[in-house]
């Protein structure tokens, strides 16, 4: 949503380390392994990554960032990089609860023909399992299991959380939204409001 009302490019670190594994590339062997075993990708791969894709044109004008910075170090690299290019930054903040974001997750399934989406507690296909699209049975993904995920959340609390603290410390500007039990579109208008949407017109939001 916010790619579309600012029109600029939505880059996730997670579909570009997915898009890396599905493409089998020798160095992705290893980062497969990484995001199986929950423990997340090292901060070296994943900023070079980051800034090699920041650095293609259609960034030029301004990027949403997700999934990244995830650790301090990749929050210090990403921070110099901004400062060096003049970019303004705005921190989102998403708070959800512990236990929502686990059945959440749990939930989750996706169509390995079209990539779409679902949620079984929140955003259901019509038939049961079934891709809406194209009636492809859906799967739960490698990363999305009970103990990956109970895996993925210590690592947010070890590395995650931190990376807050320093943001707010450093002075960056931190919009937080809680976005426990609205749907996508409340959340985003809530986004919007708090960022006070100076940088698109309003009738494309
Ligand atoms: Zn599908």
């Amino acid at each position: 949503m916010l790619e579309q009302c600012l029109g600029i490019p939505h880059i996730s670190t997670g579909d570009m380390l997915r898009d890396r594994i599905r493409h089998a590339a020798e160095a992705g062997t290893a980062v497969a392994a990484t995001m199986q075993s929950g423990a997340l990708v090292s901060d070296e791969v994943v900023n070079l990554m980051v800034e090699a894709r920041l650095s293609e044109p259609d960034a030029a004008a301004g990027f949403v960032l997700d999934g990244y910075p995830r650790t301090l170090s990749q929050a210090d690299q990403l921070c110099k990089y901004l400062d060096r290019r003049g970019i303004r930054e705005v921190v989102i903040y998403l708070a959800v609860d512990y236990n929502i974001v686990i059945a959440r997750l749990t939930g989750r399934r996706q169509c390995p023909r079209c990539g779409t989406l679902y949620n079984l507690a929140t955003q259901p296909p019509r038939v049961d399992e079934v891709c809406d699209l194209d009636g492809e049975s859906l799967v739960i993904r490698d990363d999305d299991n009970a103990e990956v995920i109970r895996e993925r959340l210590d690592a947010y609390d070890r590395q995650t959380r931190p990376v807050l603290d320093y943001i707010v410390s450093a002075g960056r500007r931190v919009i937080q939204v809680d976005a426990s039990n609205d749907p996508p579109e409340t959340v985003y208008q809530k986004i919007c409001h708090a960022m006070e949407c100076n940088d698109c017109s309003k009738d494309r939001c």
